[in-house]
């Protein structure tokens, strides 16, 4: 039941509201319950606003991007997701021979921003072809592939604190870590800024054309999925442990381990995030007494009572 305080709270909001909202529309896996209400404010503003009005109510709140890289529970959330699609702005600061410095919403999706900065001969981000989701939930999780990540581009970022206040930082390397960072714990990225260098608009689009076309053969892209489940541990791939131990279309209800690629688990139909679930432990469970590595989530994983306040 939607609790009394919310609807007024969220009365004033421009944005868009979906009331007592299904999560499994809203992630790459189609699994997930319901939440109070999925929002979309409409700028900075208002996402300040919200934490400030959201915490001073000790209310539950998580952001959301694509959900390409979150497993919900079942259960439902008793609380707020916020999805900051509407901070889509993309705008260059600076362009001199060396460097150009271009500020980004953290709504802005990442295919969106490749393909704008290829036609500009922006080079840069090419590591982004084909991956999924928004540039806030690619800098939580310093998304990439071997040839880059966010931590290779990304120079300042700016975040919404608990108090509801804007804070800006710096960013360096040591900031982030193979699909991790250090910045947003408790914080909510609201905007970027990411160094690119100069390069042929031609070049730029056919390599990231051949890199899509690589994963659409690689990967089970007609299926949910939420890309890599595991991690690579360090100087292996997680996907060929898996195969080895024999799980490539190990099944727990609907869901399976991909035949395609085994560091993916797809939802053929009605698969519910307990069956995912079972898979990852199973999985880790095979391949730590099988191969002796411990195989870590990638996947985001909402912790079972739900109770996060923030991201
Ligand atoms: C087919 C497929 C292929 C993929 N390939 C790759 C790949 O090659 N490399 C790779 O790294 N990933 C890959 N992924 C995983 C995923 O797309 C990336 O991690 C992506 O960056 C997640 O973005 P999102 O907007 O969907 O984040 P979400 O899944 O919505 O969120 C992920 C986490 O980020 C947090 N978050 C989201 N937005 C914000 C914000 N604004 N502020 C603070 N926290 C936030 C969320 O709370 C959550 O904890 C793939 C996924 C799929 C489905």
């Amino acid at each position: 039941m939607i609790p009394e305080f919310l609807p007024p709270l969220l009365s004033s909001l421009r944005g868009k509201i979906l009331w007592n909202e299904p999560l499994s529309a809203h992630t790459s896996l189609k699994v997930g319950g319901r939440v109070h209400a999925y929002i979309f404010p409409k700028d900075v503003k208002e996402v300040c606003d919200l934490i400030h009005a959201l915490e001073k109510n000790h209310a539950h709140y998580k952001v959301l991007g694509d959900g390409s890289n979150f497993l919900p529970t079942d259960e439902d959330f008793s609380g707020v997701i916020l999805n900051l699609a509407a901070l889509d702005e993309i705008s260059i600061l600076e362009e001199t021979p060396e460097r150009i410095l271009v500020q980004v919403g953290a709504g802005v999706s990442k295919q969106k921003l490749l393909f704008w900065a290829a036609s500009k001969g922006f080079s840069g981000i090419e590591f982004l072809s084909g991956i999924p989701g928004q540039v806030g939930g690619g800098l939580f999780m310093n998304a990439g592939t071997h040839l880059g990540s966010f931590s290779d581009v990304a120079k300042k970022v700016f975040l919404v604190t608990q108090k509801g206040e804007v804070e800006e930082k710096a960013l360096g390397s040591d900031d982030f870590s193979y699909r991790a960072q250090s910045f947003s714990k408790n914080k909510i990225i609201v905007d970027c800024v990411l160094r690119f260098t100069h390069g042929n608009p031609k070049e730029i689009e056919e390599k990231v054309k051949k890199m899509i076309a690589e994963r659409k053969a690689a990967q089970p892209l007609n299926t949910p999925n939420c890309g890599s489940v595991f991690k690579n541990p360090n100087g292996n791939s997680a996907g060929k442990l898996i195969e080895s131990a024999g799980l490539k279309e190990y099944r727990v209800g609907n869901a399976m381990v991909s035949p395609k690629h085994a560091n993916f688990i797809v939802n053929l139909g009605g698969a519910t995030a307990k069956d995912i679930l079972s898979i990852i432990q199973h999985v880790k469970k095979t391949v730590k007494e099988l191969k002796g590595v411990e195989l870590q989530e990638e996947v985001v994983i909402a912790p079972s009572s739900h109770s996060a306040r923030c991201s």
